[in-house]
């Protein structure tokens, strides 16, 4: 974003604006934290704004200040569709190309409100009017401080915005481990705190949620764990019969790719979910180091994300999309045992 952009918004902003904020499909904490406090900065500088979710998202996440105001696109679609063909401006979130805004792709690329994306994925598509994509940030979150920064507003964080920026730090740096992670998110976590984010209450909230059913699937999946100790990588697979045996409940699974990484030695760690209404196998890979599954689910699974953490799609059987991961592994041997 450039000097004359941030001029140019800052004039734009300096008048009630009907604004609309999207994240993408699926929304996990960085995309509900970032869509909210920037949601509540716009609100204290007086415009008319509404974020609109493309779906649900899960429960560890509904108690986020602003949440109970949000538009799910799936159940409100005339609404929300009035809202986006009315707005002067829209705000994308934590995604770079509409077709990861899932059903709302099409009213998303046909509005003439000017666009401006704020985004930490690779490759960003080029609808933006104006564009904040950085693969360097951490999370959106940290992306939206930076934002109010430029805006020359941290003044006006306070404990309600800093609560929601600090979900999406903290979940999408896995609690400030990952190599995104850096002196200058912690100084901007440590503004946060100071503003008001309660750290010990959010982390709660957000991971000391589990039911028993949630934890009795995540047993299930540990007991489905496989190792490829030549390759460096390991694997879990769902079935949708053990997803209802456990009565699964959107957000059970988040994190479970996790545990594949944490074994010693491992370089690459996949989770393959069924979905039987939606028709797919929903992939979610992490791996360390330079290994990119970035790259890996763009080649062969119709997804994308960072580096180290990517989802994707297979439209196969769930065994079969696990042998096509297993066929594809050869490939990418050498740079698996590099690291
Ligand atoms: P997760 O595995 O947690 O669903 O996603 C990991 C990362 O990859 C997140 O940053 C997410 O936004 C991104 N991601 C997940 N699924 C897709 C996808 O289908 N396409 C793209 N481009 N990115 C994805
Ligand atoms: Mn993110």
């Amino acid at each position: 974003m450039t000097k004359q952009d941030i001029k140019d918004i800052k004039h734009l902003l300096s008048t009630k604006k009907k604004i609309v904020i999207v994240p993408h499909k699926n929304p996990d904490g960085d995309a509900i934290g970032s869509t909210l406090g920037l949601y509540l900065y716009l609100l204290k500088n007086n415009h008319n704004v509404h974020v609109i979710t493309p779906n649900d998202y899960p429960a560890f996440l509904k108690w986020i200040p602003g949440e109970a105001n949000i538009l799910k696109h799936d159940s409100k679609t005339k609404d929300c569709d009035a809202l986006i063909n009315e707005a002067d401006l829209i705000f994308t979130l934590d995604f770079n190309a509409f077709h990861r805004a899932g059903n709302m792709e099409t009213v998303l690329a046909e509005s003439n409100a000017l666009k401006i994306m704020i985004d930490h994925h690779q490759a960003p598509d080029d609808y933006a009017t104006y564009m904040f994509s950085d693969v360097s940030m951490s999370s959106t979150c940290e992306m939206i401080y930076h934002f109010i920064d430029m805006l020359g507003d941290t003044d006006k964080i306070d404990s309600d915005i800093a609560t929601c920026l600090y979900v999406g730090i903290m979940t999408d740096t896995g609690s400030f481990r990952f190599r995104s992670t850096t002196s200058k998110t912690h100084e901007i976590i440590a503004h946060l705190i100071e503003k008001g984010a309660d750290n010990t209450q959010i982390h709660a909230n957000i991971y000391d949620s589990n039911s028993f059913n949630s934890l009795q699937l995540l047993g299930c999946a540990l007991n489905n764990l496989k190792v490829i100790p030549e390759y460096k990588t390991a694997y879990i697979t769902l079935s949708q019969e053990e997803l209802n045996r456990y009565d699964y409940k959107k957000g059970d699974t988040e994190g479970v790719v996790n545990y594949g990484l944490s074994l010693n030695g491992i370089v690459l760690a996949a989770i393959f979910i069924e979905d039987r209404q939606e028709g797919i196998i929903k992939i979610s890979l992490r791996s360390k180091g330079d290994f990119s599954v970035n790259e890996l689910s763009r080649a062969h699974f119709n997804g994308g994300g960072h580096t180290n953490a990517a989802g994707g799609r297979s439209e196969a059987s769930l065994q079969d999309t696990v042998d096509k991961f297993i066929s594809i592994l050869p490939s990418y041997k050498k740079a698996l045992n590099n690291e």
